[in-house]
């Protein structure tokens, strides 16, 4: 009796370090998310401020609404998480602030999904190339030179002058390879 009480009471202790740690796993995951989330809004409007762009509140809580996701979103779902935040933008004034911000490389249109991502490569130069899983939408966001001059060159062959390259692969990230894979071995 008295052990199991003990034990009991151990056990209660446990859970609620387990409880506990997993509470400051969590906090600490939203406050590193939102740091990198204001560092790359800070890093965007550094930008439209050197180019002599106006920070308007709309063209901010784009920065924000487009930093804090991770696939690509069209004026509509911007629209909406603004909504959920309380905060309202017309269609118009949205897709003027995404024409804005494509233009200056901060953000750009997925050609798959037609829709809109903040650019993850800060001042990266080179043209700015995604890979996207058809799955779950997750986008990742690269340059590499060599297949730059590689498609230069093929262009070249062809007579043409290349001037910028939009290029995006699709299907399945790593995770939805591994699902799909394990999903055909058991099914
Ligand atoms: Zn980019
Ligand atoms: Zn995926
Ligand atoms: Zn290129």
């Amino acid at each position: 009796m008295q052990l199991s009480t003990v034990a009991c009471r151990e056990k209660f202790r446990r859970n609620r370090w387990d409880r506990n740690q997993a509470l400051i796993a969590i906090l600490l995951h939203l406050v590193f998310a939102s740091g990198i989330i204001s560092v790359v809004v800070q890093h965007s409007i550094q930008i439209l401020q050197a180019r002599g762009y106006k920070v308007t509140r709309a063209r901010r809580r784009v920065l924000e609404v487009l930093a804090s996701t991770q696939k690509s979103v069209s004026p509509y779902d911007i629209q909406r998480l603004l909504v959920e935040q309380g905060e309202y933008l017309n269609h118009v004034t949205i897709y003027r602030v995404l024409d804005l911000l494509c233009g200056l490389n901060l953000a750009h249109r997925v050609p798959s999904t037609g829709g809109f991502v903040g650019c993850s490569l800060g001042k990266t130069g080179g043209c700015h190339r995604f890979v996207v899983c058809r799955q779950c939408g997750a986008i990742e966001e690269f340059v590499d030179e060599e297949l730059c001059q590689e498609e230069g060159r093929f262009a070249e062959s062809l007579g043409f002058h290349t001037e910028f390259h939009l290029s995006e692969s699709c299907g399945l990230c790593s995770e939805c390879y591994r699902k799909q894979v394990k999903q055909n071995s058991t099914g």
